[in-house]
């Protein structure tokens, strides 16, 4: 039997939309080829490519004869990075949370006025492991933008895990509700400052030298770039047990961030 490899990328149209909580949209894609996705794919990380306002359908990449990845035209469309947040086998549904951010983003407007038939293209699923299965200890930390990546891996956790959520968020009305093991405590946070402050405490107090923690951090970049290094320096967390993506920052709009963000994340403290 020979294993279908997945394209390099495809166009997934929107199935349904629904907003789960005051910032954030759930939306359901369907697509002709789902080659490659599979239930355990949650958390997984993908690129979203959009559409032109002249157009119904965005360009999608493919490989030229010498096998390079090339773009109709030479030019690559508006692109973002989301999360799997889950992937319904039998239905064959591909399910994204985006965050309904205030500031203007070609993203998160799309996702606001999205209707049943619209046209994305998707490449993915990849990226590193989100939380290292065989660990003692989890902690996740993130923002909005992260909740899809935490909920998905809290679904994918040992049943008797034991660990701490922190999650930031600015209205209470997005505390969604997350499927989680008993013994992970959740906490959810209503500024930066009381996230940081509520950490710091809950980290010392832990056994880093007996205990196998794996850690988990995603959001806004100043807080993955503060957090990193306390967890680097402090706690000598080894990089195999840590997940630190930033995955927006403050102010700058992904083509004006996207360099930057590999930098950080190459980075070595
Ligand atoms: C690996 C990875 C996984 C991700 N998964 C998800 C996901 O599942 N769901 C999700 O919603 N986002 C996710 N993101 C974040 C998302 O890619 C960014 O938020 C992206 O900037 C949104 O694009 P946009 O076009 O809406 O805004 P942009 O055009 O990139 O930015 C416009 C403006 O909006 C601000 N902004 C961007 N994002 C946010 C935000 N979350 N909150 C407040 N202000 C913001 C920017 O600072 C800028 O000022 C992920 C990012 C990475 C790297």
């Amino acid at each position: 039997m020979t294993t279908q490899s997945p394209p390099l990328a495809r166009h997934i149209s929107v199935h349904s939309t629904e907003q789960i909580s005051t910032h954030l949209q759930r939306i359901r894609f369907k697509s002709e080829d789902f080659t490659g996705y599979a239930k355990c794919d949650g958390g997984a990380h993908i690129k979203l490519f959009f559409p032109n306002p002249d157009q119904q359908a965005p360009d999608l990449p493919f490989r030229n004869s010498l096998g390079k990845i090339t773009w109709p035209n030479g030019k690559k469309p508006i692109t973002r990075t989301y999360t799997v947040r889950d992937f319904d086998e039998e239905l064959q549904l591909l399910v994204i949370d985006f965050v309904r951010h205030e500031d203007f983003g070609i993203a998160a407007d799309w996702a606001k006025h999205a209707s049943p038939g619209d046209l994305l293209g998707l490449a993915g699923p990849g990226g590193p492991a989100r939380f290292k299965i065989d660990a003692e200890y989890w902690i996740f930390v993130g923002d909005l933008s992260a909740i899809p990546m935490i909920a998905a891996s809290l679904e994918q956790l040992p049943k008797d895990a034991h660990g701490e959520v922190w999650i930031e968020i600015e209205d209470d009305s997005d505390q969604i509700h997350l499927n989680k093991p008993e013994h992970i405590k959740l906490h959810w946070c209503n500024s930066t400052h009381e996230l940081n402050n509520n950490i710091r405490h809950s980290l010392q107090n832990l056994d880093w030298k007996n205990k196998d923690i794996s850690v988990s951090l995603a959001g806004e970049n100043s807080t993955v770039v503060e957090l990193r290094k306390i967890l680097i320096q402090n706690f000598q967390l080894p990089k195999s047990n840590l997940y630190a993506v930033p995955y927006w920052k403050q102010g700058h709009n992904e083509e004006a961030y996207h360099e930057e963000r590999h930098q950080v994340m190459d980075a070595i403290e």
